[in-house]
């Protein structure tokens, strides 16, 4: 039987950054409350929030008190052990749930995953050893990608391996016992489906995102892909495989390489809404954040129609080494949104908050939130 969670019910999300912030600011919108959980206090997401629990991860009588206080559990930071859902599990429903997120924090388990279900991914070995690296390396050849199969994130535990003779010097980087060696793809760009499904198995995606990465970190993201209706198309069920594969729950974003050849490449997961997605709070009739409400609520899907052609552009620490930037003259253009994530403390690469803009045509929105962030 399943059964739906009505506004007037309390959501608990796991993790309190801005993902956090921008679905509490949907779920409050829609009448619910909000109890949020992480190691911190006055966070981007507690400072919206209706509660705001302040333990550790592991402490399992805090876990099990926030899990009593709330409707259903979702999460915007999934790098907890599975002994976190498991707890949660015991008193509230999990979405998506601890095995989808056990698949999509693992490299080499997620890849696994996708490639037995026949949806398409780079050629990957498992490597657990120089040795094993040495190997991979000689049946996939250089260049090729080093990472770890837990706690990559933004570039971060993975390397570029150019040539053979820079095996041991990465390893000892990545210094690991369990990581992957993917097959480098010479793509021609990356896009990301967003999408989300409810118990009642209703599954509903945005059109493909656009998505250029600076410094490994997403720059800027536009929407419609232009990318064409066969690849979107195509992306988007690639999309849907994933979520019925996994059985998810809630919110899901598949990353994707788009090759010179016109082929799709599924690169990761994010099991929860992602920064790709931000533009659809002003460009889309539902954002992904009230998506994730209404999915992990079991709630009808919204309409993903987008209102007109958008562009998104990081704002990054960075922006702030010379003290605070200039927010007047940013808002001094009128059709340009700001979203700030309410972070204390600026530092280069992290993500303080975005920017976007809808216009009559995709060039039009790119420049007017470029030429906006410069203003900074
Ligand atoms: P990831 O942390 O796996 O999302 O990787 C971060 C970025 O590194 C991606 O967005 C790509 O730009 C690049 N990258 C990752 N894996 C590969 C690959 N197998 N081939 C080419 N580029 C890659």
């Amino acid at each position: 039987m399943t059964q739906q969670i009505l506004p007037g019910a309390t959501l608990g999300v796991l993790g309190s950054g801005q993902l956090g912030r921008m679905f509490a600011i949907a779920a409050r919108r829609l009448g619910y409350r909000v109890h949020v959980y992480s190691p911190d206090t006055d966070t981007p997401t507690g400072q919206v929030a209706d509660r705001e629990f302040a333990a550790e991860y592991d402490d399992l009588d805090s876990l099990a008190e926030f899990s009593r206080s709330v409707d259903v559990v979702t999460f915007e930071f999934e790098n907890v052990p599975s002994s976190v859902t498991d707890c949660i599990e015991q008193y509230a429903p999990v979405r998506p749930s601890g095995a989808v997120l056990g698949v999509a924090q693992h490299r080499l388990t997620e890849k696994s995953t996708l490639r037995n279900a026949s949806l398409p991914v780079p050629e990957f070995r498992a490597v657990s050893t120089l040795d094993e690296l040495n190997a991979a390396v000689a049946e996939l050849g250089t260049p090729s990608v080093l990472k770890t199969s837990s706690s990559g994130y933004d570039g971060k535990g993975q390397r570029l391996l150019r040539s053979p003779d820079e095996t041991a010097d990465a390893w000892a980087e990545l210094n690991t016992d369990d990581a992957i060696l993917e097959a480098f793809v010479d793509f021609d760009c990356e896009v990301s489906v967003v999408a989300a499904r409810n118990e009642s198995g209703e599954f509903a995606a945005y059109s493909p995102f656009l998505n250029t990465h600076s410094n490994h970190i997403l720059d800027v993201t536009l929407c419609p892909s232009g990318l064409g209706s066969e690849i979107e198309s195509a992306a988007v069920g690639i999309a849907r495989t994933v979520f019925e594969t996994l059985d998810v729950l809630g919110v899901l974003c598949v990353e994707m390489f788009v090759t010179k050849a016109g082929g799709i490449l599924i690169n990761e997961l994010a099991p929860r809404p992602h920064n790709s997605g931000h533009l659809t709070i002003d460009a889309h009739v539902t954002c992904q954040f009230e998506q994730q409400v209404r999915a992990i609520c079991n709630l009808p899907l919204g309409s993903t129609t987008q209102h007109g052609p958008a562009a998104m552009a990081n704002l990054l620490g960075d922006l702030w080494s010379n003290g605070e930037p200039d927010w007047l003259s940013l808002l001094s253009l009128p059709d340009v949104k700001l979203h700030l994530y309410g972070k204390n403390e600026a530092r280069p690469g992290r993500k303080m908050g975005h920017l976007s803009a809808v216009a009559a045509d995709l060039h039009a929105a790119e420049q007017l939130v470029r030429n906006a962030r410069n203003r900074l």
